[in-house]
């Protein structure tokens, strides 16, 4: 039997609120209420950002310095520190990423996130958009607007509406009713030239323009008509590309006293295997390679893998798989002072193009997506049923650090429920 569904991609653009400015102000409490201008004051310079109050009276970024002091001579004017302003950005890069590896940085203070994967069972996406504005004020301090689009250049067309300190959703039903009546000077790429050309051709708005035979745009504008024409239709290909693609997943567990009871090893090992899954789904990857990893009391390390009849994010899967390296150590084992689950040989998803031949694949991994969503939902109150044989264990999860390994140190001895850092 097989089943294929398209879904339609959530991306989203997070861009900074007057990064620059926000960032002066959140260092210089004096300056919070002063207008204010960041840019080296010399005669030859210009205006990297400019507070919000400032843009009303004509002020804007790469305007000469002199100028904007012109028009707003009781500005504060003040010299960029960029070490700190990229102190910053990683940190908001870093909670970005929290939400799904998925991150493409596009400057100091702007990013493409798809969370079409990360989405599964955690709300919607407005709500997943507001756990990331929170995320990002909590991590530094400062305001971050998002915009939500099926694709990037809607995406960023949103977050400029959603500007300042605010999201903007475009759905995909609404997409043809936000670019209809939109100039066509504000369709990305079209430069001034460009939309003089268009309107003297009778093409004022991105809707005209979506609605005009290509050929007939081509007479106006040539070879960039069909890119144009796409764009006045919403439409927009682009992936989302990270700086470096994960190349495996993983997430391991020391214990607090070393451990040689293989029911807890296997417990544990199951747990793991949740959490790599959940992060795999969330980052939109199948996994074919399982390995386990092991150090006993000793410090001394092992690891064995193995490869699985077809790619995965199913954790049951996962955790058989990493079970039966387990049993074929040599047993007795000595003690166990840390184990690990590593998913490798990643391959995408099908960024939501399903494709699947085995309906009892497709319900165990809908069911682990089911309670991807109820511990999204309550943070952390439920876990596998098997893991809550023991009593309901203290523990804390951070997610993977950027090299795709979570480390994850708890108090107690045996791994549970799901919490959400
Ligand atoms: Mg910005």
């Amino acid at each position: 039997m097989e089943s294929q569904r398209r879904r339609p991609r959530v991306i989203a653009h997070v861009d900074m609120d007057a990064f620059y400015v926000s960032a002066e102000r959140l260092d210089r409490p004096q300056w919070r209420q002063r207008p204010l201008i960041v840019g080296h004051d010399g005669p030859r310079s210009v205006v990297l950002s400019a507070s919000y109050d400032l843009r009303a009276l004509g002020v804007h970024s790469s305007q000469p310095v002199a100028q904007a002091k012109r028009l707003a001579p009781h500005a504060v004017v003040a010299e960029p520190r960029h070490a700190r302003y990229q102190e910053l950005s990683a940190g908001i890069m870093a909670t970005l990423r929290q939400v799904t590896p998925l991150v493409e940085q596009v400057s100091v203070d702007e990013a493409y996130l798809d969370l079409s994967g990360a989405l599964r069972g955690r709300g919607t996406p407005e709500e997943l958009a507001a756990r990331i504005r929170e995320g990002i004020r909590s991590a530094v301090g400062l305001p971050a607007s998002v915009g939500l689009a099926p694709n990037k250049f809607l995406a960023k067309m949103a977050s400029g509406e959603a500007k300042p300190d605010g999201v903007f959703s475009i759905p995909p039903n609404r997409v043809r009713e936000f670019l209809d009546p939109l100039p066509i000077a504000e369709l990305f790429g079209v430069g001034e030239a460009t939309a003089r050309s268009l309107r003297l051709a009778g093409y004022s708005t991105a809707g005209q323009l979506a609605a005009a035979h290509p050929e007939d745009v081509a007479k106006v504008l040539g070879q960039g008509a069909m890119k144009l024409a796409l764009l006045a239709r919403g439409v927009d290909d682009r992936p989302v590309v990270t700086e470096r693609e994960e190349k495996s997943l993983g997430a391991e567990h020391t214990f607090s006293t070393d451990v040689r009871d293989l029911a807890t090893l296997e417990r544990t090992l199951l747990w793991l295997a949740h959490r790599v899954a959940e992060r795999a789904r969330a980052a939109d990857r199948l996994g074919e390679v399982v390995a386990l990893k092991i150090r006993w009391e000793d410090f001394t390390t092992h690891s064995r893998q193995r490869r699985l009849d077809r790619p995965s994010d199913a954790a049951a899967e996962l955790a058989a798989a990493a079970s039966s390296l387990l049993h074929a150590l040599p047993q007795p084992l000595p003690p166990v002072r840390l184990i690990g689950v590593r998913l490798d040989s990643l391959t995408p998803a099908g960024a939501g193009l399903q494709l699947s031949l085995d309906p009892t694949q497709d319900a165990r991994r809908d069911a682990e997506e089911t309670m991807d969503r109820i511990n999204a939902r309550f943070a952390g109150a439920l876990s596998p049923a098997s893991l809550l044989g023991s009593a309901r264990p203290r523990r804390r999860i951070e997610r993977g650090d950027e090299s795709g390994t979570a480390a994850h140190e708890t108090p107690g001895n045996s791994p549970g429920a799901q919490g959400r850092g």
